[in-house]
């Protein structure tokens, strides 16, 4: 008996149709970092696909970057949190000026 290959798949996902929910697809991220769909579409078509990558790939892909946005603007917020940042809109007289024009 032939020792079942150990799974090859680091990460997946559900996808659910969201016009019509008996359509269920899972996306799998492969340990090499590529990504792999249950659908026909990958199946048979990916080739001719964009970057190999079926729609539901495309959402995954979506949903992660989002997810990373997410955390980009959760870390700005706590960085203005701590700082008060406003825009002039004159430039204050600091008296650095006045010299550079006696230069001129
Ligand atoms: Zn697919």
């Amino acid at each position: 008996m032939a020792i079942k290959k150990k799974d090859q798949w680091a990460k997946r996902w559900k996808v659910t149709s969201f016009t019509d929910s008996s359509q269920v697809y899972t996306v799998s991220q492969h340990n090499d970092g590529h990504y792999g769909c249950s659908c026909k579409a990958w199946i048979f078509q990916r080739k001719r696909m964009p970057n190999g990558h079926c729609k539901h790939i495309e959402v995954i892909l979506a949903k992660l970057a989002a997810a990373a946005e997410k955390v980009l603007v959760e870390a700005t917020r706590k960085l203005l949190d701590e700082w008060a940042v406003q825009e002039l809109e004159y430039i204050p007289d600091t008296g650095m000026w006045d010299m550079s024009e006696r230069v001129v």
